[in-house]
């Protein structure tokens, strides 16, 4: 089985659909086909919910009505056999009469995540009925029946393998199979999602669950790059990442992967193929266990609303202890830290997520005296590093000796070097990383 994951923009338009029909079945044996929203509808979908938030009905009303003018137009260029028109306006309609019945729906979290599930629901079914009316037998598998996430939001592996067996058992003679990216249930039998960009966590969960040969995940770019194509010019795609060095990527903001993507694939041990719909003959990227221990760097990426907090506290010189305290204030707010430096006296460390900053800093505080910095990026710099390969830090400081830096992280592991700047440094020290240490012009 391999599984192949497509995102919103190789279904941009009914010809993209059309050829994304087209790339799988080229591709022999069975398969499961993981698919985005339309490329657009998610951020619609998002625009929606937050006009309701603000009790603004008629402007959420207005921004459904012309996205389901849009959808008409896509159904009608899709589907041109009157049965299979019929069927996907059907379908259309449907997703909206849920969208319009949120219109009188009280808001709540709840709301937001059914109105973000309708991008992915509508771009399977009307997928199927592509297909159908192309002669190409598929059955869709209702991701809500088999992906679910625990009370930590965690994805629950036993539940899903159990779940997605089962179904599939149920059409043995079956080769093809369609279904959702992004979502899934929670613990409370409520629609959630993965979050921004969770289809391709849903490819490498399934290609965990049902123990695929390969996760292919197609999209609007060659591979992964060595630097962001979205800020830096000259870059180029890397034919082979490790596990660990895509993971890190992905982490730390190479958007081409949603952040936890790559991890149940590394667990399964399942190779991931980056590949581009536009150019699928080109050859992209391959994902595996094995590591290139000739190459230095690899690939250079930033993760932005980063926020650094310090706490300098006399307390901690020679007293052990410290430490445990500080990470429990962020363990009982379940808030993630990504990089940190200590001296004697004092601790440094970076979090994404400033939903409970106020309190954490209010605790901090009995510690000592606690700084915030917000607008911050993490520059993360990965390769094969090793400490005995001399010289690679220097490389990367010397790359941006001017460029003032706020932290840096080195020998957590040997793929990753991290540096924490202000945001507005941030195109720079891309930029003259792709000079300095890949070799690019700018
Ligand atoms: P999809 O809709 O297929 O999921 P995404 O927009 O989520 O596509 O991801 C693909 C985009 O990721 C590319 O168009 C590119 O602009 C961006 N990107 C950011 N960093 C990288 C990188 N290092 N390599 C390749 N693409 C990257
Ligand atoms: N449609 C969702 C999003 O736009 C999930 C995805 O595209 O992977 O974030
Ligand atoms: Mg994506």
């Amino acid at each position: 089985m391999k599984v192949l994951k497509f995102g919103g923009t190789s279904l941009g338009s009914p010809e993209r659909m059309q050829n994304v029909a087209d790339l799988i079945t080229k591709e022999s044996g069975k398969k499961i086909v993981v698919l985005s929203a339309v490329s657009g509808t998610t951020n619609t979908l998002v625009s929606i919910a937050a006009a309701l938030s603000k009790e603004n009905s008629e402007e959420a009303g207005n921004i459904i009505h012309q996205l389901y003018g849009s959808y008409q137009a896509y159904c009608k260029n899709l589907l041109p056999q009157a049965d299979s028109l019929k069927e996907g306006l059907e379908i259309v309609e449907a997703h909206f009469t849920v969208l319009r019945s949120m219109l009188e729906t009280p808001y709540s979290a709840d709301v937001e995540k059914e109105i973000l599930a309708q991008g992915e629901l509508l771009s399977t079914k009307l997928f199927v009925t592509y297909l159908a009316q192309e002669g190409i037998k598929a059955t869709l598998l209702p991701a809500l029946e088999f992906m679910r996430i625990d009370e930590e939001n965690e994805p629950d592996t036993l539940y899903i393998r159990e779940r997605l067996q089962h179904l599939l058992d149920g059409f043995a003679e079956q080769d093809l199979f369609v279904t959702q990216g992004y979502i899934c249930l929670n613990s409370k039998k409520g629609i959630d999602n993965l979050q921004r960009g969770g289809s391709d966590y849903t490819a490498s969960l399934v290609g965990e669950a049902v123990s695929a040969s390969e996760i292919q995940i197609w999209t609007d770019i060659d591979g992964m790059h060595n630097n962001d194509p979205r800020i830096v010019k000259h870059t180029y795609p890397i034919p082979t990442l490790s596990f660990d060095e895509a993971a890190e990527l992905a982490y730390f903001g190479a958007k081409i992967l949603h952040p936890s993507s790559i991890r149940p694939a590394q667990h399964a041990n399942i190779p991931v193929k980056l590949l581009n719909t536009m150019k699928p003959e080109a050859a992209g990227t391959t994902i595996t266990a094995s590591v290139d221990d000739a190459r230095q760097f690899t690939a250079v990426a930033a993760k932005d609303g980063i926020t650094a907090i310090k706490v300098k506290s006399s307390r901690m010189l020679l007293a052990y202890g410290f430490l445990r305290k500080v990470f429990e204030i962020f363990e009982k707010y379940k808030t993630p830290i990504d990089l940190i430096t200590t001296s004697e006296v004092a601790v440094s460390l970076t979090i994404d997520n400033q939903t409970h900053l106020k309190s954490i800093k209010e605790e901090l505080e009995d510690f000592g005296d606690v700084e915030v910095h917000t607008d911050h990026s993490i520059i993360c710099v990965v390769g094969n590093m090793p400490f005995t390969k001399v010289g690679m830090l220097k490389k990367v400081l010397d790359a941006i000796d001017d460029i003032p830096i706020r932290m840096v992280s080195y020998g957590g592991s040997k793929y990753n070097i991290s540096l924490l700047i202000d945001s507005e440094y941030k195109t720079e020290t891309l930029t003259r990383l792709n000079e300095k240490i890949f070799g690019q012009s700018r």
